[in-house]
């Protein structure tokens, strides 16, 4: 079977959260169950530095009313895992931000992401033959619409919603600029509020629609978590299953990682001490190496629970305990942060960037994890954080209430804490039962073994999303 991946983002080409991670790492786990994928994404500023080894292969034209967009494609010749495309138009991808540049969105989204999909469509029916598309989040949202509207193509389309928090949203007057009819503009269609939306699109005219997690499956069907969306996926159930997400056990791995200090496994798991010690050696801190160490890696916003963690800011520091927040997003949580970080040198540190490295060096430092989100499609740090011995505190919400038990003497396979409400003192209380835990180094070595011991492997999820492939194909 040959299945073609479109999206916007694919680690570790390009990387911005989760959907990075996920879509480059699932192809190449079809591709060890046998089948034949293709990925594509664009061609970034970034992407062109890294200077690849890239075969062209066709260039096209997008002609819409007397605007003429010029699109070329490459193949990139070492990627030996899955065949990887990219789509390069230098007026939308030669840019400093991959959404945005300085936290504030490109207004031209909706064309760039669009015409994207339009090209990478193109290329696909002429040069690819695919059996299945599989496309990602509203960045490629408008593959199946064209693909029924213009190609008038019956290839069949897959879309995973990542996170229905961004879904696309632009003034009616797009759809004339994406060449596309305004009998879209309709409440069955694309229309929002008003506005078109490009998720709804993706919901409405793709053959099925996966998302991250079991949970998250049917919590995007209520008004909580629908972002008015619940409805036109409700609509769509008989299509429509969650698949709890994994993560690449090879990029991943503690034993191999060659982005920390000191590998380790479960049998010396004494090592992630040296790790602790040359993590703050190199970012010179004077924290107390004996006291557990709690950390975040995080995009700075509204989702991730970080109001919970202000409002317990001043009991936590009062904890044995030190504390490292990696993220970037939001100014003015950023900014709170590095306030805190003045008043409390000797046992906070916030790192205000993305660091891809640094992300390793402090999932394999840690000793436990904090993800008290507010909702969370799937999650992966808590699936990394179990493969690095590092003990997740999360909020029962989407992938996360998938992943993680809480640990009790009388559970065997707690791997974790876990509190439901989304209430600051609930996460306080987590964090000391954590605590308790820590010092008592039998019952946490259990903990910890249980965690690495666990499979989040992409192994299991990828047969998942064949069986879905094969479903779609016999339709
Ligand atoms: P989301 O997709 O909502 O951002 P996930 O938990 O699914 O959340 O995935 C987050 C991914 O992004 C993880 O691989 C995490 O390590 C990484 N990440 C998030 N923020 C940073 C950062 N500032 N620096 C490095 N990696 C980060």
């Amino acid at each position: 079977m040959r299945v073609i991946f479109i999206a916007s983002e694919a680690n570790p080409y390009i990387k911005t959260g989760g959907l990075g991670d996920v879509v480059g790492s699932l192809p190449k786990y079809l591709k060890k169950l046998g089948e034949e994928v293709f990925l594509i994404l664009p061609f970034y500023k970034n992407i062109k530095e890294k200077k690849l080894d890239l075969e062209f292969i066709d260039e096209d034209e997008i002609v819409i009313d007397k605007d003429i967009y010029r699109f070329k494609f490459y193949k990139d010749r070492l990627n030996f895992d899955y065949n990887l495309f990219f789509v390069e138009n230098n007026y939308f991808f030669d840019r400093k931000g991959i959404y945005n540049e300085d936290n504030v969105d490109y207004p031209d989204n909706y064309l760039r992401f669009g015409l994207f999909s339009f090209a990478s469509l193109k290329l696909s029916i002429k040069n690819l033959k695919p059996d299945i598309i599989h496309i990602h989040d509203w960045q490629t949202s408008l593959v199946p619409v064209y693909n029924k509207i213009i190609f008038n193509n019956n290839v069949k389309t897959i879309l995973t919603i990542h996170n229905l928090a961004y879904q696309g949203i632009f003034n009616k007057d797009s759809l004339k600029s994406l060449g596309l009819p305004n009998n879209l503009f309709s409440i069955d269609k694309l229309e929002f509020y008003g506005n078109i939306n490009l998720l709804k699109g993706g919901i409405t005219f793709s053959d099925y629609i996966t998302t991250v997690s079991p949970t998250y499956s049917k919590e995007i069907q209520k008004e909580e978590f629908g972002f008015g969306l619940q409805g036109v996926l409700k609509n769509r159930r008989e299509n429509l299953i969650g698949i709890l997400n994994g993560i690449d056990y090879d990029y991943w791995n503690p034993e191999k990682d060659k982005m920390i200090y000191k590998n380790y496994n479960f049998n010396n798991i004494e090592f992630k001490k040296e790790n602790k010690m040359a993590l703050f050696k190199e970012l010179n801190l004077d924290f107390d190496i004996e006291k557990p160490l709690y950390s975040m890696i995080t995009r700075i916003t509204n989702q991730k629970g970080l109001d919970l963690i202000l409002e317990i800011f001043d009991k936590f520091m009062e904890l044995p305990i030190n504390f490292i927040i990696l993220g970037s997003g939001d100014k003015d949580v950023e900014n709170r942060f590095l306030e805190l970080n003045k008043i409390h040198k000797n046992k906070f540190l916030s790192l205000i960037k993305f660091d891809e490295e640094l992300s390793h060096k402090i999932y394999a430092s840690s000793d436990f994890f904090l993800m008290p989100s507010k909702f969370e499609p799937c999650g992966l740090s808590q699936m990394i954080s179990l493969r690095y011995g590092t003990i997740p505190i999360v909020r029962s919400t989407g992938g996360l209430r998938d992943a993680i038990i809480e640990y009790n003497e009388n559970v065997r396979c707690g791997n974790g804490f876990v509190f439901y409400d989304y209430e600051s003192y609930e996460l306080l209380d987590a964090i000391k039962r954590s605590l308790n835990l820590y010092n008592d180094r039998e019952k946490l070595l259990k903990v910890i073994r249980i965690g690495m011991n666990s499979n989040f492997s992409w192994e299991n999820s990828s047969k998942e999303y064949l069986k879905v492939y094969n479903k779609l194909l016999s339709f």
